[in-house]
């Protein structure tokens, strides 16, 4: 009877491995812990080996396109995203779409476009981008494909169960999550077909979405620096005094922002106003301004971006850069 027992859990196996391309999975096989058991007591929450590392999407809901002809498949697909809906209390959420330009897109292709691990039934290509200064930098998913296979290894059809339960794994992996060590997580590098159960995610799972979510979008304007001159002509009535600058201001937010002012001061007295570019989020300007006319002699020079605090920022204390102008 063990034997019997054993066989099936052996033929049953199917390795999902390296089927993750968030910016910090990396190759995962080594992640696999052979002496991990299902009756394994749940890690706490704060040992959860889920790593997030504050990449994020910057909206909800995230809009899917399932691009499939398996009604039943799409339909499983479509329940898995539903579970992880539920499973946040929707902090994350998503809406389906008829459109190739949605944030998640699901395909069911004869082969993954990558295998770097053994074999797997999923891929999460994802999409990011990086920003901020390098000491805290931040990245913000901007699209995912998911691939999803119809057959296992042994080329049996998956049963609605598995493609639930591939395709819970593979959204983990679109939300920015990496591979869990804990055999229940829906995380966890291998997914054993025929699945017997539907497994939802587990709070371990849910927990390192939890503080990420729950934290609003904002956008973060910034001065990155700067260099000012001065310069004088003479002229008979006397020394007109002109400022020449370039400054790097910065969107480090998650969130676009809207055309935002800009200020520019000497000596505490406005000497140029104006707006900038509506800035995607991580976008940077440089800019460079020739021969503004100040009234008199200067010393210091202030830029300011969104001066009046218009847009709603996630750090108000960035907004503002003093240079000492060389005599
Ligand atoms: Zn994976």
């Amino acid at each position: 009877m063990a034997r019997h027992v054993l066989a099936a859990a052996l033929l049953l196996a199917v390795v999902l491995s390296g089927c993750s391309q968030s910016p910090q999975a990396g190759p995962v096989v080594s992640r696999v812990n052979p002496e991990a058991t299902p009756e394994a007591p749940l890690p706490p929450p704060s040992d959860t080996p889920l790593t997030q590392r504050g990449i994020r999407w910057n909206h909800m809901p995230l809009t899917v396109y399932l691009s499939g002809d398996d009604p039943g498949y799409m339909e499983d697909t479509w329940e898995a995203f539903r579970m992880w809906e539920n499973a946040t209390g929707g902090l994350v959420s998503f809406r389906r779409v008829e459109d190739r330009r949605a944030d998640i897109t699901v395909i069911w292709p004869p082969v993954l476009s990558r295998v770097t691990g053994e074999h797997g039934l999923g891929n999460a290509n994802t999409h990011f981008e990086t920003f901020g200064p390098p000491s805290s930098p931040r990245t913000a998913m901007t699209s995912a494909v998911i691939e999803l296979l119809t057959q296992s290894q042994q080329g049996a059809p998956l049963t609605h169960m598995d493609m639930t339960n591939v395709a819970l794994h593979e959204i983990g992996h679109s939300l920015g999550l990496d591979h869990s060590t804990y055999p229940r997580s829906v995380m966890f590098t291998k997914v054993t077909t025929p699945s017997v159960s539907v497994n939802a995610p587990l709070e371990q799972d849910v927990a390192p979405l939890l503080p990420i979510y729950r934290e609003k979008p904002r956008v973060d304007l910034l001065i990155a620096q700067g260099e000012a001159s001065r310069v004088v002509q003479k002229v008979l009535t006397g020394d007109r005094h002109y400022l020449n600058i370039q400054f790097t201001v910065r969107n480090d937010g998650f969130l676009d922002s809207p055309p935002a002012e800009l200020r520019i001061q000497a000596d505490g007295r406005t000497v140029d106003e104006r707006k900038t570019q509506e800035m995607k989020f991580g976008q940077r300007l440089n800019l460079s301004l020739r021969n503004v006319l100040a009234e008199t002699a200067f010393q210091k020079v202030t830029v300011e971006v969104d001066p009046d605090n218009r847009i709603p920022e996630s750090d108000e204390t960035n907004n503002r850069l003093t240079l000492e102008v060389p005599p």
